[in-house]
């Protein structure tokens, strides 16, 4: 990997991205642009994907904005039901023109229910493919809330994402 350039320009960019969404009746459950067999579903203007939600974020803070709000108001009839995977896809084309590549992308995804052990691989594969990485740059982790919180009293899921950027060209 590329160090600093001359001039002691910033190289490497770090960014964090958090969501939640309502566990309700339904609707269907999508994670990672997978769809989760499941009683309940997210609840939102988009389909929901709150762990896609959260790597957008990631990616947009550590370029340093705009925010996921900015870029895809949920006011907006244009992203009703919006595949949250084509929302990467768009975050994916700003981040080239900003001449950004990934560096790895590190995620966990909070649900009491369902069980998402199984699920795991394909969500991280599938993201992989998303954002145009290799499977080992992306980490998909599942864990429950301890029957704490309104995701250990399964009402939600919630999702957090860590990327690092390098600047690529400049
Ligand atoms: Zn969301």
């Amino acid at each position: 990997m590329k160090k600093k350039k001359k001039g002691g320009q910033d190289m490497l960019r770090v960014g964090l991205g958090t969501d939640i969404h309502r566990l309700v009746k339904s609707r269907p459950l999508i994670l990672g642009g997978v769809r989760v067999p499941y009683e309940k579903g997210l609840k939102g203007h988009s389909d929901a994907d709150a762990l896609i939600h959260a790597v957008i974020d990631a990616i947009l803070g550590a370029m340093g904005g705009p925010d996921i709000g900015d870029l895809f108001p949920d006011d907006r009839e244009e992203f009703k039901g919006a595949d949250s995977g084509v929302l990467l896809k768009r975050v994916m084309r700003i981040l080239k023109r900003r001449g950004f590549g990934i560096v790895n992308i590190d995620t966990v995804i909070t649900a009491q229910r369902p069980r998402l052990g199984a699920y795991k691989g394909k969500i991280a594969a599938r993201l992989a493919e998303l954002l145009g990485l290799s499977r080992p740059r992306v980490a998909v982790k599942a864990k429950s809330a301890e029957g704490l919180d309104a995701v250990g009293q399964k009402k939600a899921i919630s999702a957090q994402a860590v990327v690092l950027l390098v600047k690529e060209n400049s």
